[in-house]
């Protein structure tokens, strides 16, 4: 049996991180067991699904490179196929059509509401032989078993079973003639022959309802596996109230698609106590039988980690090509300063993600006209004036501009003043830029260039003078 699984969101929000969670583990069971897998839009709320919502489902998925085999599907492009399965249920008698008008029901369930019972459909078109008009307005309901019960096996949660007298004969089709959400998706896991349904906990109870429909048609029942809720620090479901926000805010937040995606592994699945897992690996290692079935505990500190640790260790010519987009945020020219991946190596350590390495790189590739204020107090005072003088000197004279010439030159300004080291350094970091804080200095002195790194010493000296007057 070929393993297919599916990612069915409904484009009526954002695409937060659980639906990216719910995402990655069916693509990864089905990676896993080299089946396939299918992307299908859940679009047949017209009030609320948005072309919005859609594109940052798409551009989501995208970024997260969360291929799939097959789709994308949309639901409102199937609406001859639900329809058609619906008079095929009317013929067998697996579904009726129900006449009962809106006052009717609202009677029959607030009776049902005094004596305390559970507001269900009582099933008098089920049995009615009335005979109605061919225009006259209907739904369509499903026939659902009157006795015994729906019993499935998640995967994640163990033995589940549902009392079909619980279960409503759920409108199937609306008085319009749309089909309504829980048919569609049966028609479409059927269709589409998924064998395993990934899903948020939230569609439990609907899963009864789908199963006996599947029966009904004649169709093969999938498993199931039922994925527990992500909850915010403060114990309540994660929300905006947390900062939860879109997929591609990470991405806007300087987020490597890695990062996430490890983190979001982690989120709800464990392999021992391992926590870095590249793609390669959950693809090899996730399994359902290691999901949780208790609820996860979003941490962004632990995101950032993360995203800390593959900035750092995956190719910086690859993470150059996540920085780019945040370079060009920051409206940087980098055509005058060192490469990207030059930059990642330079800024990596120190920052903790893309868009930190981004702000802080400026001094790269721009030339500024102001220092910060506190640096500069402590070190652009008139005594660093010789020192810059000497430090310029030797710089200048350097044939050939490398970290380790640019060090030598540091080092002899060091000993030939007789100071320290750093007696050279920081004014030099100063006065290069513009900051006190950078990485190495002869690293950081060396990607500067020559020529600017003198034209800046200059410029500080000027400052110094300037400051003396
Ligand atoms: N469209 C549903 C949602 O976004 C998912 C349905 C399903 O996976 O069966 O919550």
């Amino acid at each position: 049996m070929k393993i297919k699984t599916r990612f069915a969101p409904s484009p009526t929000g954002y695409f937060h991180v659980g639906g990216a969670r719910t995402a990655l583990y069916s693509w990864l069971f089905a990676r896993n067991l080299g089946g396939e897998f299918v992307l299908r839009i859940e679009d047949t709320d017209l009030e609320r699904s948005t072309q919005p919502a859609i594109e940052a489902i798409m551009d989501g998925m995208n970024w997260l490179n969360l291929d799939w085999d097959e789709g994308l599907y949309f639901q409102t492009k199937r609406f001859d196929r639900y329809n058609e399965v619906i008079d095929d249920m009317l013929s067998h008698g697996t579904a009726y059509k129900c006449y009962c008008s809106k006052e009717r029901l609202e009677m029959l369930r607030e009776a049902q509401m005094a004596r305390g019972e559970k507001p269900r459909y009582d099933g008098l078109c089920r049995d009615s032989h009335h005979h109605h008009a061919a225009d006259e307005p209907c739904v369509v309901r499903f026939s659902n078993p009157q006795d015994g019960s729906v019993f499935f096996n998640d995967l994640i949660r163990g033995p589940i079973e549902f009392n079909n007298q619980e279960l409503d004969d759920l409108i199937i089709c609306r008085t319009d003639g749309s089909p309504t959400y829980n048919f569609c998706v049966v028609v479409d896991d059927y269709d589409m022959a998924i064998t395993h349904v990934i899903r948020g906990e939230d569609h439990i109870n609907n899963t009864p309802r789908q199963i006996n429909i599947l029966k009904a048609i004649g169709a093969p029942v999938p498993d199931y596996a039922h994925v527990s809720m992500i909850l915010g620090d403060d114990g309540k479901k994660l929300s905006k109230r947390h900062g939860a926000v879109g997929v591609m805010q990470y991405r806007d937040d300087g987020f490597l698609p890695e990062a996430l995606l490890n983190y979001l592994v982690r989120l709800g699945w464990s392999h021992g106590d391992q926590e870095i897992f590249s793609v390669d690996e959950m693809k090899r290692l996730f399994s359902l039988d290691s999901v949780s079935k208790s609820a996860s505990v979003f941490n962004t500190e632990k995101l950032l980690w993360l995203n800390h640790h593959y900035i750092n260790h995956l190719p910086a010519d690859y993470v150059a090509t996540h920085l780019v987009w945040h370079i060009e945020q920051q409206g940087i020219d980098t055509r005058t300063g060192p490469q990207l991946s030059e930059l990642v190596k330079l800024l990596g350590t120190r920052c903790k993600t893309l868009k930190d390495i981004a702000a802080s790189c400026h001094y790269f590739y721009e030339d500024f006209s102001e220092f910060d204020v506190d640096a500069a107090k402590k070190h652009l005072r008139p005594v660093a004036a010789p020192v810059l003088q000497a430090v310029h000197a030797k710089l200048a004279a350097i044939d050939e501009w490398t970290p380790a010439s640019v060090h030598a030159a540091i080092e002899q300004t060091a000993e030939e003043l007789q100071v320290g080291m750093v007696k050279v350094g920081m004014p030099l970091r100063v006065a290069l830029t513009g900051t006190s804080q950078s990485p190495t200095l002869d690293v950081t002195v060396h990607a500067i260039g020559q020529s600017r790194s003198l034209a800046r010493i200059d410029f500080a000296l000027n400052f110094i003078a300037q400051r003396v007057q």
